[in-house]
């Protein structure tokens, strides 16, 4: 297995520069290409160490509230700091206008709340829901009936929109173009009549930019480029410019989780107790639910010894899952979970006591570099 893992001290995320780089090529090529803005989803990946790199291919950071906002604001400097959230709070707001230059809002009553706070070099928007549905799973799908995100058309009859720059959508996660093609026709039935330079423009429409959000999986091989760039092109020549602001696709398959194992015991199979947590360092494991892939490893019976992955918490369904490998597994043995830059050390916890995993970066040339261990403080300074 990978040379530089057997020295690594484990739980560790591991951050591929090198992979890194490659998803940042294909985002600033689209740029280049389009003139459209990406901007990172901070949702995604916050491992700050790597935003001045970031920051060399795209144009800035998304933030979902005040702490995002804060972070892009400080870490990627110099570059654009935007900012949606479902609601602002006064005081967060205040701090808000001081660090954004864009402050997207998700309903008309927050934007009559705020608007008159707005200074002059902050750009304002509004994210609307086109209200058609392009996936199944409810709990990524920002369309769904009842959803709390975004004013539907319905929300925005006979409202006043002037002060309004941008419009804001995002109903996709880990989608191809195609399904953004799908909302931009129906965002387009639905609000075109809010877009300069259309046929049954409003009067008075000032419109200069719209957003089309993230869960476009750019840099997943396969995704159509060639349809994002017409989706691209077919709204800039309304006059507004476009943002995209995807998180997965920055930092796809962009680093690991190295685990290791601390015990083997047998319950009518063989289980494999690791110093990683499903419930503490791969929650979407669970919550979303998918499987991880692991180097070197396939589905349960195809490789010769076959065993089911466990955390070292108390929760009976710390389970990752049933992998089979070439070789029986024993303890001290390294692990390399997949695709782990993503929706991972953002979404950490503590439960159980559990260490936080370090983070690391192999870089370019191939060296690894610890870039934050985590102790027991860590554990004691949230809770009091
Ligand atoms: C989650 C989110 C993103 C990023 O989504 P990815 O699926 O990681 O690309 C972008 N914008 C908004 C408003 C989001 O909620």
């Amino acid at each position: 297995m990978n040379y530089w893992l057997n020295n690594l001290k484990t739980p560790c995320y591991v951050i591929d520069e090198t992979a890194m780089i490659k998803n940042l090529e294909i985002l600033q090529a689209l740029g280049r290409q389009t003139g459209c803005k990406v901007l990172l989803a901070q949702k995604a990946f916050s491992a700050f160490a790597l935003y001045p790199l970031i920051g060399e291919y795209i144009s800035g950071t998304t933030a979902s509230g005040l702490f995002e906002a804060k972070l892009g604001f400080e870490e990627m400097q110099g570059r654009e700091v935007h900012v949606f959230s479902p609601a602002y709070t006064e005081e967060d707001f205040t701090e808000l206008i001081k660090i954004c230059d864009h402050v997207i809002f998700n309903s008309f009553g927050q934007w009559e709340k705020f608007r008159a706070q707005i200074p002059e070099n902050v750009s304002a928007g509004l994210r609307v829901n086109p209200e058609k549905s392009t996936q199944d799973i409810a709990i990524y799908d920002p369309c769904a009936p009842f959803s709390r995100l975004g004013a539907t058309l319905e929300n925005l009859q006979d409202k006043d929109l002037i002060g309004i720059e941008g419009l804001h959508f995002h109903t996709l996660c880990e989608q191809d173009s195609d399904a953004l093609e799908v909302t931009l026709d129906e965002f387009i039935r639905k609000f075109g009549y809010l877009l300069p330079r259309s046929e049954n423009a409003c009067r008075g429409s000032r419109l200069k930019w719209l957003n089309f959000g993230g869960g476009h999986h750019i840099t997943r091989e396969g995704y159509d480029i060639e349809r994002l760039v017409r989706c691209i092109e077919r709204v800039k020549s309304y006059g507004l410019e476009v943002y995209v602001e995807p998180g997965e696709a920055v930092a796809l398959n962009a680093g690991w989780l190295a685990a290791s194992v601390l015990d083997i015991i047998h319950n009518e199979m063989d289980i494999a107790v690791l110093d990683a947590s499903a419930a503490c360092h791969m929650p979407d494991v669970i919550e979303m639910p998918y499987r991880p892939n692991i180097v070197g490893s396939e589905l349960p019976n195809v490789k010769k010894y076959t065993y089911r992955l466990a955390g070292n918490t108390c929760l009976a369904g710390d389970i990752i899952g049933d992998y089979s490998f070439d070789h029986k597994l024993k303890e001290g043995d390294k692990l390399l979970f997949c695709d782990m830059a993503i929706y991972s050390m953002v979404k950490n916890n503590t439960f159980n006591g559990m260490a936080l995993p370090s983070i690391a970066v192999l870089r370019k040339d191939g060296k690894t570099e610890i870039i934050k261990e985590f102790g027991y403080e860590d554990f004691k300074n949230r809770l009091s």
